[in-house]
């Protein structure tokens, strides 16, 4: 056989490789528009928001839940008897999330009690820039909307300093930052008037003056801080995005654009923005809520078709972040089998821990139907798996597509530091991650 070699094995490659004249520069400037959705986008609200608004200029009006899931729907020629395609990513990420009484104050400073939302490692949120984003509703009702400028000041965790670190240098990394003792430090001055918690009543003063809001008004909120700062590029070449909440806008916003992108497709296409993913997709606005399948049933119904058969036709993506291998921290990995990065999206065919549990394992019929997707569309890709066997794991919103018996696969964007203040995923990824998502809309 004349060149076996080139005909046999498989030959990994970066995507950059295979770009074709000016697609480059359509992935830098789809780099930009991404990285102003992330800065619009530091909480599951704004990037509902966001999306909405971005709906409406192409004429899609957004269905929303409680203004922290969203669902969007292209029509396409075929019934929906015929299923959809359907794009589920979330857009909740890892933060710190204020107690419902999060306000007091020690030793001079004004603090708030927080409780961290989905898995973080503590360290990474101390000594570090921050943020406070939220909602919170007054008595009467009115809601007011939390999100400071570039301008204001930041807010801060603190940390002990390494001079004396000795007993948190002895001990292990899961005991050294109890959740308990992230304590946002907001104020050092003390209001004029006499009497005590001085310190605290000077910042219900500029959270009054500020939102109109009382010490009450915390019971009907809610408020988290974030990463202070926007979304920037990394490396000496530009190539990729630091930024907080990869995991896992960079799937929703890619979601997002690709169907406002296409044009009457062949199948109706849907994008789930879905929320709660980082705490196990609970909730009314969580992947395992009734509301989606309430909204896709409102539309079956007004064409006769059961939801069920329109579910059972369906094809989904669920557009999710892995980890890019890292080297500096190859142990975690097997080399063979984990996504790179530059390398274009990962399609995972389970994800899981410890055996797979947890996973909704797609099969090879799935994976064939993934696979001819994205050839045919010229799509970069790759396949992985979440670290070694054994190593750890983690999971997505697949099976709960599953479960309503929707055909799922997952496939997303390789991300360095997942989870971490900054994480980091690659101009190119970003990019043909969203060509794969077109690709599904565009499915014949
Ligand atoms: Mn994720
Ligand atoms: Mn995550």
């Amino acid at each position: 056989m004349e060149n076996a070699r080139d005909l046999l094995i498989r030959k990994p490659a970066p995507a950059y490789g295979r770009l074709k004249d000016g697609e480059w520069e359509q992935a830098l400037a789809y780099a930009e528009d991404y990285k102003r959705f992330l800065d619009a986008g530091k909480t599951e609200r704004d990037c509902v928001a966001e999306a909405a608004f971005q709906a409406e200029k192409h004429g899609l009006s957004a269905h929303i839940r409680h203004g922290k899931a969203l669902i969007l729907v292209r029509s396409g020629r075929k019934p929906l008897s015929a299923g959809l395609r359907i794009v589920a990513a979330h857009i909740d990420a890892p933060r710190i999330d204020l107690k419902p009484y999060p306000l007091y104050e020690k030793d001079g400073f004004a603090l708030l009690k927080t409780h961290y939302y989905g898995g973080i490692k503590k360290y990474h949120w101390l000594a570090a820039p921050l943020e406070l984003h939220g909602i919170v509703y007054l008595r009467d009702g009115r809601a007011v909307k939390v999100a400071p400028d570039e301008n204001e000041p930041v807010l801060f965790i603190s940390d002990v300093l390494p001079h004396l670190g000795a007993d948190q240098a002895k001990k292990k990394l899961s005991e050294a930052f109890p959740g308990e003792n992230l304590n946002v430090t907001v104020g050092s001055v003390p209001d004029p008037e006499e009497g005590g918690d001085r310190v605290k009543l000077a910042v219900l003063s500029i959270l009054h003056r500020r939102y109109g809001m009382t010490e009450h008004d915390f019971q009907s909120a809610e408020l988290c801080l974030v990463p202070a700062g926007n979304a920037r590029d990394a490396g000496l070449d530009g190539s990729m995005i630091g930024a907080y909440g990869h995991d896992d806008r960079s799937c929703a916003y890619a979601a997002m654009r690709a169907l406002l992108d296409t044009s009457k497709p062949e199948y109706t296409g849907v994008c789930i923005m879905a929320d709660k993913e980082e705490i196990g997709s609970e909730g009314i606005t969580g992947m395992q809520s009734a509301y989606f399948d309430t909204v896709l049933e409102g539309l079956c119904a007004a064409e006769g078709t059961q939801l069920r058969t329109c579910y059972q036709n369906s094809f989904c993506f669920s557009g999710d972040v892995t980890n890019a291998f890292d080297p500096n921290f190859p142990d975690v990995s097997d080399p063979l089998n984990n996504a790179r990065l530059g390398h274009g999206p990962c399609v995972m065919k389970a994800t899981g821990r410890g055996g797979k549990s947890g996973s909704s394992d797609a099969s090879a019929e799935t994976l064939l139907k993934t696979r001819q997707i994205l050839d045919g569309a010229g799509v970069s890709w790759q396949m992985g798996e979440l670290g070694k066997v054994d190593q750890g794991g983690g999971g997505t919103v697949a099976k709960f597509l599953a479960m309503r018996n929707i055909e799922v696969v997952d496939v997303g964007v390789p991300v360095l530091n997942m989870h971490a203040a900054m994480e980091v995923a690659a101009k190119i990824d970003c990019w043909q991650t969203y060509k794969a998502f077109l690709a599904l809309y565009n499915d014949r």
